[in-house]
């Protein structure tokens, strides 16, 4: 990690914040948790792995990756985050009125900062195409769209990492 890739991560996020109409809000089904978000995701991925499956109460999280300054935080005490196992170091959020899962804040040493949103909270209009799957090997059932699977940790996790750093061209 050196300053090359530092500034390749700051490139990359002032590119992708230029053409983004601001204040975009996400928000959950009873409207209690609302917040906005002021840059294109990083990218989508479904996630496999049994802690999603649990957090979201289906197959698979389907998320949406931002930077962490991308994303506002929404209002305290709206919002009741838990860690289901450390590390990785992600805190996951649901709504403290519809219990919705909301935001997830993966904040790490060593690593960009990054919020995780549900598709579920995002305009569709704004919503950008899954880009891979992630712990496929823990799917309730195949997926066959011809993207990416990647099967176990270390596949999983670096699949993700590198899409962080190097996204592709919108
Ligand atoms: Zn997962
Ligand atoms: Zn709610």
């Amino acid at each position: 990690m050196g300053n090359t890739l530092a500034n390749a991560v700051m490139l990359c996020s002032l590119d992708a914040t230029s053409e983004f109409d601001p204040m975009k809000a996400a928000q959950c089904a009873c409207g209690h948790v609302h917040f906005d978000i002021r840059a294109r995701p990083r990218f989508r991925a479904r996630c496999h792995c049994t802690i999603c499956q649990r957090f979201n109460q289906a197959p698979f999280g389907d998320i949406v990756v931002f930077r962490a300054g991308d994303v506002d935080l929404p209002p305290a005490g709206t919002v009741e985050y838990a860690a289901y196992r450390p590390p990785p170091n992600v805190q996951r959020g649901v709504c403290s009125s519809c219990a919705q899962p909301v935001l997830e804040r993966f904040e790490s040493p060593l690593f960009p900062k990054l919020r995780f949103v549900p598709a579920a909270l995002i305009d569709p209009a704004e919503l950008p195409r899954v880009s891979f799957d992630v712990f496929y090997e823990r799917r309730v059932a195949d997926i066959d769209d011809g993207l990416p699977k990647y099967t176990g940790y270390l596949p999983s996790q670096l699949a993700f990492m590198k899409q962080v750093l190097f996204p592709p061209a919108v």
